[in-house]
């Protein structure tokens, strides 16, 4: 089978895997803090440069597989299912309506397609998964809170591509100023960012939420209660998306997958609690094991089937 690149933007790296099927063949890392740069500059040069830096990243790694003729992207913000344009990127300050396939396929004379990071990776996690189901709710956990969803066996990305946005769903009243504009989003809470600023709200201390979880294992007890909020926070958003969809399985992904162990003992008690008694020890909820390759071969994969 023909080899296809799935990429995976996140906010401080470009991950470009090379695959065949489902097979990973090679993964290349690039530095790319597009965050900072979405930050620093305006948004016509923080454009160009993501453009650029994405299109010599995927250059380099075509002089090594010529051969490729399909790319996908999983990119952190709102695609319009249709067009592929990017409307929004709450963690890309500053991105909005430009099309990063359509550029990119002119520069690369290549079939680009760009969808949102967390319906990427749900993809990737749905043709990865042991047994067939008949669908699939991904939660990542990385930097933001991103979500998709696979139904009958296809992504759903909505109408208007934000679809699934369960990050952005409000979870506390009058909360923390998030970057879609509202306040009190889930992800201000439940994110690698979330549990950052939890710890230092309660200490005045900058620390990551990976400092934070090896201080909660040590025995941090301010630390074990950021992790608490996290938890409980998931769990309020999940079930609320549960009774909507009556999804049976959940994957969580993300680097905060790691510090699952953390959130878990919470986000249970508060899910049982939530969901209505029809659905309550229905629902499996599974850190990823997929070694976080779930979002770049979703990418892959879509570039060749959609
Ligand atoms: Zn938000």
């Amino acid at each position: 089978m023909a080899k296809s690149i799935g990429i995976d933007v996140g906010g401080t790296n470009l991950r470009i895997g090379v695959f065949d099927d489902l097979h990973l063949i090679q993964e290349i890392r690039f530095q790319a803090d597009f965050s900072a740069i979405c930050k620093a500059q305006t948004p016509t040069h923080a454009w160009q440069t993501v453009l650029d830096t994405t299109a010599h990243s995927v250059q380099d790694v075509l002089a090594q597989y010529p051969e490729v003729q399909h790319i996908g992207i999983g990119f952190p913000g709102f695609i319009d299912p249709k067009t592929q344009t990017i409307s929004q990127s709450p963690n890309l300050p500053g991105l909005s309506n430009v099309n990063l396939a359509h550029d990119l396929a002119d520069i690369l004379q290549k079939k680009v397609i760009v969808e949102n990071d967390a319906l990427a990776a749900a993809y990737g996690e749905y043709c990865l998964v042991d047994k067939p189901v008949s669908g699939l709710i991904y939660i990542g956990l990385g930097t933001g809170l991103g979500g998709g969803l696979i139904y009958s066996g296809a992504p759903f990305a909505g109408s208007h591509g934000v679809a699934m946005e369960v990050g952005h769903i409000i979870v506390c009243q009058n909360g923390r100023l998030c970057g879609c504009g509202n306040r009190g989003c889930v992800e201000q809470y439940a994110s690698a960012s979330g549990v950052a600023n939890s710890y230092l709200e309660r200490t005045q201390l900058h620390r990551s939420a990976f400092e934070i979880a090896q201080l909660a294992d040590a025995g941090d007890e301010v630390a074990r209660l950021c992790y608490q909020l996290a938890g409980e926070y998931l769990a309020h958003m999940l079930a609320s998306v549960l009774k909507v969809l009556d999804v049976p399985n959940v994957v969580v992904g993300g680097g905060m997958r790691h510090a699952w162990h953390l959130l878990y003992p919470s986000f249970q008690s508060t899910l049982e609690a939530d969901l209505i008694p029809a659905l309550r020890q229905k629902v499996t909820v599974t850190p990823s094991k997929t070694e976080d390759i779930a979002g770049m071969l979703g990418a892959s994969l879509l570039a060749r089937h959609w």
